[in-house]
């Protein structure tokens, strides 16, 4: 297996160059799939511009079938928290130096592709800075089309490649969609080709009409809620609910099965991830929200 899959589709026609990469955290394979979908439909003929896609951004962590590189493990080892990176760092510091060279280099948009804890997650965030970058970035998302949207403020996520490309004027966007490991399919991959597709007939890449999506649910930012309680967990909502602060969002259950009480929504919001089950420790994520929906 060689260090980095690399794959360019270069247009006959001028235009942007989109870079696009899936697996920067090793076990969000969905990503991967959606790249190779899209690739394989590209006609360089009716193609303006370049895409350069990098399916699996971090293979050390991906050889490993984990989110985070194992030559670090969790003490310094997301690739999505090194970016810019450094030369002569650890082994994650210089993936993400040699990997962002190349982005800072070329890219004139990029798209992040990540999945969440299960397979009907279905969200995205824009780097929602100052001006044209900004701007920009909400038209991808609007292109793109999913009803949760984070616009997300500049000071978090600090080291994603997200954030590091828009301080840098490259207009950014992730992806989440579906889960981790298997936790996705055929229709959530060809979906999000398709999605895809619109962005670049937004961008002038591929010809054909914009299809419009419809409105979107803008947030604040997201909250992280971990579980302070272990035992069985079976949900009892779904990414895209709303939820009301203090709602049951789900049930723990002791080992012979008897009901030991349920999760609460800490805060309301909708759900844009929630812990899938059967088996909870104490600390686990139980729960992202999106804060604040705002209709736009
Ligand atoms: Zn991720």
């Amino acid at each position: 297996m060689s260090i980095t899959a690399f794959e360019c589709a270069r247009g006959a026609g001028s235009g942007p160059t989109l870079w696009m990469h899936g697996c920067v955290h090793g076990d969000e394979y969905c990503g991967a799939f959606v790249i190779h979908e899209l690739i394989r439909s590209l006609e360089p003929n009716t193609l303006k511009g370049t895409v350069v896609a990098l399916p699996i951004l971090n293979m050390t962590a991906f050889q490993k079938k984990q989110r985070m590189s194992p030559f670090e493990g969790y003490n310094g080892g997301d690739l999505n928290r090194a970016f810019p990176g450094n030369p002569t760092g650890t082994l994650t510091q210089q993936m993400a130096h040699v990997i962002y060279r190349g982005l800072k280099k070329h890219a004139d948009y990029l798209i992040d592709l990540h999945t969440a804890l299960t397979d009907d997650v279905r969200w995205a965030l824009f780097a929602n800075f100052p001006g044209e970058v900004g701007q920009k970035g909400a038209g991808i998302a609007r292109a793109f089309g999913y009803k949760s949207t984070l616009p997300a403020p500049p000071d978090i996520l600090a080291g994603s490649a997200m954030m590091t490309a828009a301080g840098d004027g490259i207009p950014a966007f992730i992806i989440e969609a579906g889960g981790k490991g298997p936790a996705f399919n055929d229709e959530i991959v060809k979906d999000t080709a398709e999605r895809l597709r619109n962005v670049m007939r937004h961008l002038s890449m591929l010809s054909g009409a914009v299809v419009d999506h419809g409105k979107q649910l803008h947030f604040s930012n997201f909250a992280w809620v971990h579980s302070t309680q272990g035992g069985l967990f079976q949900r009892s909502v779904r990414c895209g609910d709303k939820v009301e602060m203090g709602q049951s969002i789900g049930h723990y259950f002791d080992l012979h099965g008897r009901h030991a009480g349920d999760a609460h929504a800490p805060q309301p919001g909708i759900v844009l991830a929630i812990h899938p089950g059967p088996v909870m420790s104490s600390g686990e994520t139980l729960i992202h929200i999106g804060l604040d929906p705002q209709e736009v």
